[in-house]
């Protein structure tokens, strides 16, 4: 999955790479999801294939339908009952999201085993949520591209229980009906989810349309047995839910601006759980997020020659910013921009919070500029160069390129050193913390020595001491490297730590934020993540 085509790879705890639907549906459900949570075609056929191989299927002509279809419903049922969530107990929903258009080639066999899935659960345990879009044209909201859409699932055998129109402005009650009578569903049947100011406020437009009742009804929800604490846990979170995100405009002091220098930022959806991380931590800041999207190369050298406007365009962008974020990436490409914006930052004590090659740029930049290491690089840079404080260190395979990065969760232990550091305080004081992890390249040992004697403190290492996990700065307002991915475990009601304590820094909270991130974690326990949502 190329982030520029695709979006952003988003990495699970088991160190699963899937689709970035899957940090949403953590996001907002508050549950870790394993590999097995993520189907694709190719899954698919490796597994059916390495069944026919092992001769599970005694001989028996291999086809698409029966043993693509039930394959893919077998993993399913099974996924269904795993735990996702500390409760340890088995899910009562599964959620399925068939993704795609109805009609794309890739799709067929999917479709056709949801539908088989579906008269096989029967009445009562299978809802079908039809997600279509809205049009307005001239004006008007056009229905056709629903009706053809619920026309053709209907066609391959699905039948949509509910209607969800994605719209820019409310459905005319006209433009429902329509929807409903097309759609063989009721007027209540159909729901009209329109743009909402932030995308938070979208639960709740959900639950003004009934949703909640219309679950409950179509999966004969109202007979579970659902114990009186965790009514009350669900309760509790919906009520915090809806206080922190449908906050009125007088609650909201002002905006913070954040420059986000990467290297893939044509598309957005590349850094989705960057961007998440930051809403959660603006929102908690109760400041507006004005996320600033900065293309390293355009700070570098060579745009000064070839496009001087763009050249100083992108260092006013990057000058006015109140924090400064550099992203993961893979690759040379963007990097010296990238080393730059570092420099800035850390000369003019500008908030700096560099995550994976951003930690990686970071040490580059010091060991360049403070510590006197003048070509100082990564050997994913420059192969061969002489001081690479990044090198290569993998943990089990060099030659494999695919699925062989270091991935998933990893303890990291704060140092001895490390009682002055505000990211330490923004967990609660914890000594160990558990974050997701990809990559392949590190902060090499050989000058960890150097570098600590020129004053960047290497606060966080894995278990044995011998992989640098934190950078921090000392005497600045917050700078920031983590050799980890935090994004992926930020939770609108529990937003990442290092990106919290970015956000707060640059908004001038920081002393506030860290108070109540101590409070809040001595309930919590490590990360904050499991205990609250
Ligand atoms: N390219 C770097 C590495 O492999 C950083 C990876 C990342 O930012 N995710 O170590």
């Amino acid at each position: 999955m190329n982030p520029k085509e695709h979006g952003e790879v988003f990495v699970l705890d088991d160190g699963g790479e899937v689709d970035l639907d899957l940090g949403n549906y953590e996001r907002y459900l508050n549950i870790t999801l394993t590999r097995e949570n993520n189907i694709t075609t190719g899954k698919i056929y490796k597994h059916v294939i390495e069944k026919e191989r092992r001769g599970d299927y005694l001989g028996k002509t291999v086809q698409v339908v029966p043993h693509i279809t039930d394959a893919i419903q077998a993993w399913i049922e099974r996924v269904a009952s795993v735990p996702v969530d500390d409760t340890k107990e088995t899910p009562d929903v599964c959620i399925i999201e068939l993704g795609g258009t109805v009609g794309d080639i890739e799709s067929a066999p999917f479709v056709e085993a949801m539908s088989q899935l579906r008269r096989r659960a029967g009445r009562g345990n299978f809802l079908q949520v039809h997600v279509s879009y809205v049009p307005v044209i001239n004006g008007e909201q056009k229905t056709k591209p629903t009706q053809v859409a619920v026309r053709d699932v209907r066609h391959a055998g699905l039948i949509p229980d509910l209607i969800a129109c994605r719209c820019e402005k409310p459905l005319d009650a006209g433009t429902i009906s329509k929807i409903a009578h097309f759609g063989i569903v009721e007027v209540e049947q159909v729901l009209a989810v329109r743009d909402m100011p932030s995308v938070y406020q979208v639960p709740i437009l959900l639950e003004e349309q009934n949703l909640v009742n219309l679950l409950q009804d179509g999966l004969h929800l109202r007979d579970l047995q659902i114990s009186p604490a965790l009514i009350q846990k669900g309760r509790t979170t919906w009520a915090e839910w809806k206080a922190l995100t449908n906050k009125a405009p007088q609650q909201i002091l002002g905006r913070v601006n954040i420059v986000l220098v990467g290297k893939y930022i044509e598309l957005h959806d590349s850094y989705m759980s960057v961007v998440k991380s930051l809403e959660h931590g603006a929102m908690h800041c109760s400041k507006d997020l004005n996320l600033v999207w900065l293309d390293a190369e355009h700070l570098e050298k060579k745009t000064l020659e070839s496009d001087p406007a763009l050249y100083h365009k992108a260092w006013h962008n990057l000058c006015t910013a109140d924090g400064i974020l550099t992203p993961g990436g893979f690759g040379v490409r963007g990097t010296e921009g990238m080393i730059s914006a570092a420099r800035w930052a850390r000369e003019n004590k500008r908030p700096y919070l560099g995550i994976c090659l951003g930690m990686q740029i970071a040490v580059i930049e010091f060991a360049r500029h403070v510590a006197g290491i003048a070509d100082a690089t990564s050997q994913e840079f420059v192969e061969g160069s002489e001081n690479q404080v990044i090198i290569f260190m993998p943990e089990i395979d060099r030659e494999n390129l695919g699925g062989t990065m270091r991935l998933g969760l990893r303890s990291t232990h704060f140092q001895n050193n490390s009682d002055w550091s505000k990211l330490r305080a923004l967990y609660g004081s914890e000594s160990v913390i558990l974050e997701r992890h990809r990559h392949r390249y590190e902060v090499n040992p050989a000058y960890i020595e150097r570098l600590e004697a020129a004053g960047l403190s290497f606060i966080g290492k894995d278990d044995k001491g011998e992989r640098m996990e934190i950078i921090e700065m000392k005497d600045h307002p917050y700078f920031v490297g983590v050799q980890f991915h935090p994004e992926y475990l930020s939770r609108v009601l529990n937003p990442s730590k290092p990106y919290l304590g970015f956000v707060a820094a640059s908004a001038g909270c920081l002393d506030k934020i860290t108070k109540e991130a101590m409070v809040s974690a001595k309930s919590d326990g490590p990360n904050g993540v499991q205990g609250a949502f």
